[in-house]
């Protein structure tokens, strides 16, 4: 099957990622080269800086720097939210997740963070009333939309450090990050067919995916 050809060459179409430690040489077409000196100075500054880009940026590497391979990602969170100084942990959780969110609130309790929960569901409007057909839903009747608008502002309410994305859909996750005062990593990406691993999706489209790299079957989506 011919490569699909890209319209603008970026960072994917790289062989030489000499940016990453400089052992190799800059492509014709680079991102890094590219960059105007004041510009690259500028987001130098910002991340040397006391603001809250630059704290974020800083403690993000120190944890990959300490724990690199050593810890598992719930404890790389708990590293990361300790460091910024965050007390007051939210979670805007899926439904579909809400028995691992509660795990999760123990071990953050027992880390010694307070926890906020919004579930995808609250506020609990039809998806009728936001106009979805009757069809498109799961189940025929009454079914919650998801609101992570609401779920971002719920949190927001409560004034949170941090919040944790527990698995909410591809989009919802977008409006909540859209919405979210708070910084917010993730931490559970969902994915229902995949065991919300996606990436096994990319290790797989040689193989058992392969419809992944069928353009018939992606023009179908
Ligand atoms: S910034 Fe340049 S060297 Fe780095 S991955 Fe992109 S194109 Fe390659």
């Amino acid at each position: 099957m011919a490569k699909p050809k890209p319209d603008v060459i970026t960072c994917s179409e790289c062989t030489q990622y000499n940016c990453h430690r400089h052992d190799k040489i800059y492509p014709n077409v680079c991102a890094t080269t590219d960059l105007a000196a004041d510009e690259r100075a500028e987001i130098a500054a910002l991340y040397a800086g006391d603001s809250l880009d630059g704290l974020i940026n800083r403690v993000a590497a120190e944890v990959e720097g300490t724990y690199y391979c050593k810890i598992n990602r719930i404890e790389e969170t708990i590293a990361f939210a300790r460091r910024i100084g965050a007390k007051l942990l939210g979670i805007a959780t899926c439904v579909g997740l809400a028995a691992e969110t509660k795990i999760l609130v123990d071990i953050l309790r027992t880390a010694g963070f307070s926890t906020r929960t919004a579930i995808c569901k609250v506020g609990s409007i039809d998806k009728s009333e936001v106009g979805l057909a009757e069809e498109l839903k799961i189940r025929p009747g009454f079914e919650a939309s998801c609101n992570p608008v609401l779920q971002a502002r719920v949190l927001n309410r409560h004034k949170t450090d941090l919040n944790i994305v527990m698995g909410l859909c591809v989009g919802h996750d977008s409006l909540f990050y859209r919405h979210s005062q708070a910084p917010v990593t993730t931490l559970v990406v969902k994915d229902r067919v995949l065991g919300h691993n996606p990436v096994a999706g990319l290790y797989t489209a040689k193989s058992y995916n392969r419809r992944l790299l069928d353009p018939d079957a992606m023009a179908k989506l």
